[in-house]
């Protein structure tokens, strides 16, 4: 029957989820909570009300509400690109001359050009309900960034990004898009918080990190009336928006009689992955089906394969509160790969307890051979991924190599979660034969793991 989908598959309007789906419902073994540092107790609604904004720390919170109904405003901005379509990439598999059936749900097709647009207009909204003045987040390759600050227009809200001084410099571009939404954009380390200044006096000259963005943007939000941050990965509530990729690419799975035997996402916080894979997990926790769920993270900053599974730090400055992941030490700066949102040292609790109970597989992909893949995909089905999300290609592809030594007609699904105009150093690189593999060794990781908290929970 797949034989006969169209080559994109468009849902109807009517068709977008009215809920989001909260993957934690389905899970016997709950992702752990977040705990204080000081006290090691999980964190309360009031311990977070400082940081955070009411109802997401409530969604936060949330592990037994399955089906959370998507307030209106937030549908109707989804209607201005949404649904995204589910693309049978068929010059893709002529081109590997594959038996597999490749499929990619297209995140991509709006200015911001990601999924993270799905969660910002979805945490800007409830800011602007809870009556606050704005918001602070960091950024690290721009793209969190540029979402929140067109949901942050949308709904009238006043943003301050802290963005990873390496993307800050590599991408001028993205910048610019942000101050045309309206926002204010700092790099990171600045020297404008107190946790800034430290960052730039331990690490002089350093590129930044998303860990050392999100201590700035938390001490901003905090030392501010009426302000609260806002995060773009890693957190439950972010999965939960994020489920609306994958609950469209399960509807017009079903539509067209599509039944994936692999699910292929790459992995920097968890986002995106986790939003696509959300209802197949779902029916994989309750039996019904089983699937391969495969992530992808650079070889230059591994955390499922190569990290740890203990309560780390969430941030460099150690201003936010601990979760238990897959971390590589909350110090972990890693080397200066072109997937700058993959540069994260830690994983969403959701996935690591997955993974942790082998729900799902992980691996490592180089940058030289993601940008491999990346441009043969360009040069077949048109798009210009962007290198995030050419990890997810990049393992579509090998397992689609596979099928054609093995003869088996698998079908793999794929998440390209965004375009990588904005990413034309890296492919200069890549074009000039200058790119490098970075692969830290056990020295460098075992720097990192020193960073993990040695706390009971961890023993
Ligand atoms: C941020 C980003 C990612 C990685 O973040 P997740 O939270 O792991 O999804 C992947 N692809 C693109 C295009 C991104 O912008």
């Amino acid at each position: 029957m797949s034989n006969n989908t169209p080559y994109k598959i468009y849902l109807e309007e009517h068709e977008i989820p009215k809920t989001w789906y909260n993957l934690r419902a389905d899970m016997k073994e709950k992702p752990a909570p977040l705990i204080h540092p000081g006290t090691l107790q999980p964190l309360q609604f009031e311990d977070m009300q400082p940081i955070f904004c009411d109802e997401l720390i409530r969604q936060e919170l949330d592990n037994d509400t399955r089906d959370v109904p998507i307030p209106q405003p937030i549908m109707d901005f989804y209607r201005m690109y949404r649904p995204a379509p589910l693309v049978h990439a068929t010059f893709l598999e002529k081109a590997l001359d594959t038996p597999a059936k490749i499929y990619y749900k297209f995140e991509g097709n709006n200015t911001s050009g990601s999924h993270k647009l799905n969660s910002a207009i979805a945490q800007a909204y409830y800011a602007k309900e809870q009556g606050l003045k704005g918001v602070t987040t960091e950024t690290g390759a721009g793209q969190w960034g540029t979402a929140l600050s067109m949901a942050c227009a949308f709904f009238d809200l006043d943003l301050k990004v802290y963005m990873v001084k390496v993307s800050y410099e590599q991408k001028p571009f993205r910048r610019e898009v942000m101050r045309t939404y309206g926002a204010s954009v700092t790099p990171s380390p600045s020297m404008e918080t107190e946790i800034g200044k430290k960052i730039n006096a331990e690490h002089p000259g350093t590129t930044g990190s998303l860990g050392c963005a999100i201590s700035e943007a938390v001490e901003a939000a905090t030392t501010q009336e009426g302000y609260r941050y806002v995060l773009g990965s890693v957190l439950n509530q972010v999965l939960l928006h994020q489920s609306i990729i994958g609950l469209e690419a399960h509807t017009a799975c079903q539509k067209y009689g599509i039944e994936p035997d692999i699910i292929i996402g790459c992995a920097g916080g968890g986002s995106n992955l986790g939003g696509l894979i959300a209802p197949f997990m779902g029916e994989k926790l309750r039996g019904e089906k089983d699937y391969r769920i495969i992530a992808v993270e650079p070889a230059s900053c591994p955390s499922f394969t190569r990290g740890r599974f203990a309560y780390d730090f969430a941030d460099t400055g150690m201003v936010c509160p601990m979760a238990k992941m897959y971390t590589l030490g909350h110090d972990f700066i890693p080397s200066a790969n072109h997937a700058g949102g993959l540069r994260y040292h830690g994983m969403s609790t959701i996935l690591s307890q997955l993974y942790h109970d082998g729900y799902m597989e992980a691996r490592t992909a180089e940058q030289t051979s993601v940008f491999e893949a990346a441009t043969l995909f360009a040069r077949t089905e048109g798009t210009l991924p962007a290198p995030e999300s050419s990890h997810a290609i990049r393992a579509a592809i090998d397992e689609a190599l596979k099928c054609r030594e093995t003869g088996e007609e698998k079908t793999i699904l794929f998440g390209l979660t965004g375009t990588g105009y904005f990413d034309m150093v890296a492919y200069e690189k890549f074009n000039n034969g200058e790119m490098q593999d970075y692969i830290p060794t056990d020295e460098d990781l075992a720097a990192g793991f020193a960073t993990i908290p040695d706390i009971p929970l961890n023993a």
